[in-house]
C-alpha cells in the first residue's frame, strides 16, 4: 500500500509542496483501490459463466445421453458463451472509457431518428414478450453528440425496460426539448426501483436481484456504461421510480442552439 505521507510542518513553499504531494498520493491510492476492486469484481463475474460451461460440459460427457439431451447441453454451453462474450465486450468498453482511449466524434445528431433506430433494433425482443414500445416526439432535437456512445446508452436503458418489465406491458419513449436540453425519457411498467437502490444501480456490477439479472442475461454493467456514455457527452442520466409503479430513466443532453 502507498501509505507514505510527507509531514506538512510549515506554511511556506515546502509545506505547500508537501501538501500537493500528499494529495496526489491519496488520489493515486484511490485509483489503485478502484482498479483492484474492478479486477476482483470482473474476475468473479467472468468465473460464473465459465463455471457453468464447465459443469454443463461435464454433464455432456456422461455416458448414454441421447441426441436430444446432447443438443440441449450444447445449446446451454452456447448460451453461456454468449453471456461471456457480452461481459467481455462490456468490460472492454468500460476499460476504454476509463483510459480515455475511446475517440469520441461529436456531430450534430437527430435524436428522434437515433431513438427510432434503437427501438427498431430492440423491437424483436419486445415482441417476444408481447410488449409495445411507443415513441412520442413533438419536435426535432439535434444534439452535438458522439452517435455511437449515446446509441449504446439508449440501447442499455431500453433493453433494461424490456428485460425487467412484465409480458404484455407498455414501454414509452418520449423525446422533448426545453431550455437548451433534450430529454429522452424511457418509462416502463416494471417492478420499479426502491430509493435505497436508485443511486447504486449505476455502479458497476450492482444488481438489485442478481438471480433475476442473470435470468434475463444481464451483466450488471449496462447502466454503468450508460452513465459514462451520457456524461462523456456533456449530459446526465436520472432515475425516477417507485416500487410497484415502474421506472423512468431520463437521458438529458445539451442541444444545439439554433
Ligand atoms: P443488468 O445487466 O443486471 O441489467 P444494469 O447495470 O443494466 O445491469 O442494471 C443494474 C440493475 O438495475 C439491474 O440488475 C436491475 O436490478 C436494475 N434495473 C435496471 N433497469 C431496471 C428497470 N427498468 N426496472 C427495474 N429494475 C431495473
Amino acid at each position: 500500500r502507498l501509505s507514505e505521507r510527507l509531514p506538512v510542518e510549515q506554511d511556506d513553499e515546502f509545506g505547500k509542496l508537501a501538501q500537493v504531494f500528499n494529495q496526489t498520493f491519496a488520489r493515486l491510492e484511490e485509483s489503485f483501490d478502484r482498479l483492484r476492486r474492478f479486477t476482483s469484481d470482473a474476475s468473479h463475474e467472468l468465473r460464473t459463466p465459465l463455471t457453468a460451461i464447465r459443469s454443463v460440459g461435464e454433464v455432456g460427457l456422461r455416458k448414454g445421453l441421447d441426441a436430444d439431451a446432447l443438443r440441449e447441453v450444447i445449446s446451454s454451453m452456447l448460451e453461456e458463451a454468449d453471456r461471456l462474450t457480452k461481459l467481455v465486450d462490456s468490460l472492454l468498453t468500460l476499460s476504454r472509457a476509463e483510459s480515455g482511449t475511446l475517440k469520441l466524434r461529436p456531430e450534430p445528431t437527430n435524436l428522434v431518428a437515433l431513438v427510432s433506430e434503437v427501438i427498431e433494433c430492440l423491437e424483436v425482443l419486445a415482441e417476444e414478450k408481447e410488449q409495445n414500445i411507443a415513441l412520442m416526439a413533438s419536435q426535432e432535437a439535434v444534439a452535438d453528440i458522439d452517435r455511437g456512445t449515446i446509441r449504446q446508452a439508449l440501447m442499455n436503458v431500453l433493453d433494461n425496460a424490456i428485460k425487467y418489465s412484465p409480458q404484455g406491458s407498455r414501454i414509452s419513449v418520449c423525446v422533448e426539448v426545453s431550455a437548451g436540453e433534450a430529454t429522452v425519457e424511457v418509462s416502463d411498467g416494471g417492478p420499479g426501483i426502491a430509493p435505497e437502490h436508485a443511486k447504486k444501480v449505476f455502479d458497476r456490477f450492482y444488481r438489485i436481484d442478481s438471480g433475476r439479472s442473470r435470468e434475463v442475461g444481464g451483466t450488471g454493467l449496462g447502466l454503468a456504461i450508460a452513465r459514462w456514455a451520457v456524461e462523456v457527452n456533456g449530459g446526465r442520466i436520472e432515475l425516477e421510480s417507485e416500487p410497484g409503479k415502474g421506472s423512468i430513466f431520463r437521458i438529458v443532453l445539451p442541444v444545439r442552439e439554433s
